[in-house]
């Protein structure tokens, strides 16, 4: 048995079905918590509507189950767990390390991403716009939180990815970004560190493309530990190339990704583990899905992952 426990996970927003972008970080997740003879973890992410499909969940839910990587516990919605999301906030809000953003879009476009404080500076308070019925989001104020964790070394800012090494982008330049929305709805950034707390994971393994969101959700999740019970102070990171088209493009939802072909499971599995840089020997070809699945989690490598950003079709 291994020495500290393991809990991994796969967190798929509904978006559309999944592709061969998504079926690579489904497969790395299980490999590498089956390896460590972890659990590994599903968890729908089903709490921005607008961007989600009917059906998705489902076709996500089957296409997994049909390639052999079977979930362990109960299987998560994102949209059953506000009252956990609410709870977070007002954590953050009764120590006063949040604030109301009324900005409009038009405003923010001006901002190249990185918010400059105009609501904090202005010290609109909640009441006040609550008064004016102005929409707001929620903000974290990141200084106030760094304050409130004495003990947060910024330099922590330095993460250690396994894949990509040290995650290198300062901390103070991310801006105070939102953890609820104009709209109503719970950030992505709130909601994910709220169920990796609540869950117990101890890794996560995902695309490149959610890398830049590992500052916020380490700061987060320091904020938030300090109310939870089973946490580990730290995850352990590894985020994986991202598929990309030969134009560069990252595979997505958006530019019409082909949905994975569930009547080749084995086939698709055989392909992720090939981009994984697993080499598969070619005999497995000739074997189950249930046999390639188990010569994946014996002969798991994360070092052999790339180290690229993007690694093309
Ligand atoms: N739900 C996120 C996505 O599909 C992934 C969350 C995560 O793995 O941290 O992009
Ligand atoms: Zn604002």
């Amino acid at each position: 048995m291994p020495s500290s426990p393991y809990i991994g996970r796969f967190a798929p927003s509904p978006s559309g079905p999944l592709h061969m972008g998504s079926l690579l970080c489904a497969v790395a997740s299980f490999m590498d918590a089956k390896s460590h003879q972890g659990k590994w973890l599903l968890r729908i992410e089903d709490i921005d509507p607008p961007r989600e499909q009917t059906g998705a969940s489902d076709a996500i839910i089957e296409t997994l189950q049909l390639h052999g990587l079977l979930w362990d516990e109960a299987l998560v919605y994102q949209s059953q767990r506000s009252s956990l999301y609410k709870q977070a906030l007002e954590f953050i809000d009764g120590h006063n390390l949040s604030y109301a953003c009324t900005c409009t879009r038009k405003r923010l476009s001006t901002l190249a991403g990185v918010y400059d404080g105009h609501c904090r500076i202005n010290n609109r308070s909640k009441n006040e716009i609550n008064g004016d019925k102005l929409p707001a989001a929620t903000r974290i104020d990141l200084q106030s939180a760094l304050a409130h964790l004495n003990n947060y070394d910024l330099s922590e800012a330095t993460l250690w990815d396994q894949i990509q090494g040290h995650i290198n982008n300062d901390l103070t330049d991310l801006g105070d970004f939102i953890i609820h929305r104009k709209d109503g709805l719970f950030a992505y950034q709130l909601a994910v560190v709220v169920d990796d707390l609540a869950q117990g994971i101890t890794h996560v393994v995902r695309g490149t493309d959610l890398l830049d969101c590992t500052h916020k959700q380490n700061l987060l999740l320091h904020l938030l530990h300090k109310s939870s019970q089973v946490t580990p102070q730290k995850l352990n990171y590894a985020h994986i190339p991202v598929l990309s088209l030969p134009t560069g493009l990252k595979l997505s939802k958006q530019n019409h990704a082909p949905a994975i072909d569930n009547y080749k499971a084995k086939e698709n599995v055989l392909v992720a583990l090939t981009y994984l840089h697993q080499s598969p020997p070619r005999e497995l070809t000739q074997q189950s899905l249930h046999q390639v699945i188990q010569w994946g989690i014996e002969n798991w490598d994360i070092k052999k992952i790339p180290k690229q950003k993007a690694m093309c079709m």
